[in-house]
């Protein structure tokens, strides 16, 4: 069967070199005479695989040893609350910047366990641009200061990093993380969930500065929420999704040989323009996010007329590009395109809503 041209929000395309390379794999892995999935996490077949995983994101990242990487379970999800439950122990506040339903979400399950102020929103406008803030409104007693890079459901992205000064900066990168260059020692914790451009499903990277964690968490933290405890055991407290964390380091060992983050970003860039570009020549699509915040990720797009978006994403579907019907929350149309997202994918689609805008 041909493989199809995945636009799927996540789980997402994964490089087809890091697949096969995966099946090649699959049944022995090296001369341990076993599949990865089926080592013990312990053993000292698996510990060069998660080490290597580690050392590989390290390098991508440009980040120093005063940086901690873990691999842990429960998604981004799972971190709205593992964050504050682990820092909020200072002032007992924190800064979110609202830009989209995640960071929303982010900042109610903060306010479980302190205070959290919505520096900015931009809720009323349904998140169609990312709000613009005030430094003078940051609260310099804050625990942390929390944003979410890229929005995943809306397609926007930030494009200029607020100056957070003393204050950690929190960021939700699951859907931009290694596509887009940062000044990553800016930033005091970086969490993402696998499943867009890292690997499978699973896994959450968490890339932690340890002078953050001069506290111990609140006293209500469990155990496997604590970051203290997952870096002392190397993120395995309990037992890892070994299997995500090494088609992750397939995935490091990838877009290394591409040229690492500087030619994700080139390549980014061009798939966006290329649907970017077909937009706004369009007279039947209208592309849904402000422009100076436009995502390089997720492009959302709708013509106007909610029968005609669902007829363009089950025609498409014919066509072999799949996945294309917006997050249930906002319909539309959204197409996710991540580092896997090979030009030509972008290119089959483009000219496929060329042929229907003409068709009518
Ligand atoms: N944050 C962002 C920006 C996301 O896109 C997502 C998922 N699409 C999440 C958080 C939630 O991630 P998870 O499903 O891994 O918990």
């Amino acid at each position: 069967m041909k493989r199809v041209h995945n636009f799927s929000a996540g789980p997402a395309m994964i490089p087809q070199e890091v697949l096969e390379k995966a099946r090649r794999e699959l049944l022995c892995y090296g001369d341990s005479g076993m599949s990865v999935m089926e080592m013990s996490h312990r053993s000292s077949d698996y510990k060069p695989i998660i080490e290597r995983a580690e050392s590989l994101l390290r390098e991508l990242l440009g980040v120093d040893k005063s940086y901690k990487i873990l691999f842990l379970q429960g998604g981004a999800t799972q971190q709205f609350s593992q964050i504050p439950m682990n820092l909020l122990t200072g002032s007992g506040r924190a800064d979110y910047i609202e830009s989209g339903n995640f960071a929303q979400k982010a900042a109610k399950e903060a306010s479980r366990y302190g205070k959290v102020q919505i520096v900015a929103s931009s809720a009323a406008d349904a998140y169609n641009h990312v709000p613009s803030w005030k430094q003078e409104d940051f609260d310099p007693q804050a625990d942390y200061f929390h944003i979410t890079t890229n929005n995943t459901i809306f397609g926007t992205r930030f494009t200029e990093i607020p100056e957070t000064g003393d204050v950690p900066l929190v960021a939700d990168m699951s859907s931009n993380i290694l596509a887009e260059d940062y000044d990553f020692s800016k930033f005091s914790l970086i969490y993402a969930g696998a499943q867009k451009n890292i690997g499978p499903s699973g896994v959450t990277v968490v890339i932690v500065k340890e002078d953050i964690l001069k506290k111990e968490p609140l006293p209500f933290t469990p155990s496997i929420m604590n970051y203290h405890t997952m870096i002392k055991e190397g993120s395995m407290y309990n037992t890892p999704s070994t299997y995500s964390i090494y088609v992750a380091m397939l995935v490091f060992e990838w877009i290394i040989d591409q040229g690492g983050i500087p030619a994700m970003k080139k390549l980014a860039e061009k798939r966006a323009a290329i649907l970017y570009d077909t937009l706004d020549q369009s007279r039947l699509f209208k592309g849904t996010s402000a422009k100076k915040d436009r995502s390089l990720m997720n492009i959302t797009f709708i013509t106007g007329d909610t029968e005609r978006d669902n007829r363009f994403v089950a025609e498409a579907k014919e066509e072999g590009l799949v996945n294309l019907k917006g997050h249930r929350l906002v319909g539309g149309i959204r197409a996710s395109i991540y580092n896997a997202m090979p030009i030509d994918g972008v290119e089959a689609l483009a000219d496929f809503m060329k042929r229907f805008e003409k068709k009518g």
